[in-house]
């Protein structure tokens, strides 16, 4: 299916491979800066990190909110990127817009009908993850709460979705990349990161991501993933994120190649 244009910045989302990349929360300046810029060095040129984090438990850490705003805004003019971030509340629009450049959707909020008309609103781009146990219907309906408020720009994350098996954090559904690519209109971006919860299956996920059709990663990474405050089990070290980085995007040139 032909795709919308999308764009992050200057980055092209519908016709280019795109891999987005950063840690699972902004845990400091520092920490986003030194991670941004060797980022930056591989080839990325969008970053992501959480500013607000839905924990599953209220004590872990939940995010440093706006105080990280002017770390992150620092972060991407100095470096030239964009950014994706997570909104957690409509009443977070006003400030946010002026932080992101895409207000991620969680897959706790997929289902956020009140936020996604908000986001509707906005001209601003929205990465829509699918919720853990949502149909690709319900995912793709809540897309359109989105578009029905004028919002064109809409990237769908497939992250993992919730099935009887234990071993990994979610089960990464290829199926629901493949049925996106062909049938939305929408760029699909795969987040292996989130789809099988741990480091060294992200590589696997990543690749066969590209072989099923998505346009685009989203993969978590952290210059020191044992000290990661959030998601450390499926955080890629700067090493193994640029082995996934390159691979992958020689994947996809291979796979454009043929057709
Ligand atoms: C995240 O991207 O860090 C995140 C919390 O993702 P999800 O909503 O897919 O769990
Ligand atoms: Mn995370």
């Amino acid at each position: 299916m032909e795709k919308r244009a999308i764009k992050i910045l200057d980055s092209d989302f519908t016709n280019d491979f795109q891999i987005i990349a950063g840690p699972c929360s902004i845990e400091s300046q520092e920490q986003f800066f030194t991670i941004a810029q060797e980022l930056k060095n591989i080839g990325v040129k969008t970053l992501r990190g959480g500013l607000f984090k839905l924990r599953t438990r209220p004590n872990s850490f939940q995010g440093h909110g706006h105080v990280a705003y002017p770390w992150a805004v620092e972060v991407k003019k100095h470096l030239g990127m964009g950014f994706v971030s997570e909104i957690t509340d409509p009443r977070q629009i006003d400030d946010m817009s002026k932080v992101v450049d895409c207000f991620q959707v969680g897959a706790r909020n997929m289902y956020n009908y009140d936020l996604l008309k908000e986001l509707g609103k906005q001209r601003i781009p929205v990465l829509l993850k699918r919720a853990f146990s949502a149909t690709i219907d319900e995912w793709l309906y809540a897309s359109e709460y989105l578009e029905n408020g004028g919002n064109h720009s809409v990237l769908l994350c497939e992250r993992g979705i919730r099935t009887f098996e234990t071993k990994m954090r979610n089960t990464l559904d290829v199926n629901a990349i493949s049925y996106a690519h062909l049938f939305s209109k929408y760029p699909i971006i795969s987040d292996p990161s989130h789809g099988t919860g741990r480091s060294d299956l992200v590589e696997f996920g990543a690749l066969s991501s590209v072989a099923a059709g998505a346009n685009g990663l989203l993969i978590e990474v952290h210059n020191n993933p044992e000290e990661a405050l959030s998601d450390k089990d499926q955080a890629l070290n700067l090493e193994q994120f640029k082995s996934v980085y390159e691979k992958a995007t020689k994947l996809h040139k291979f796979l454009k190649a043929q057709n």
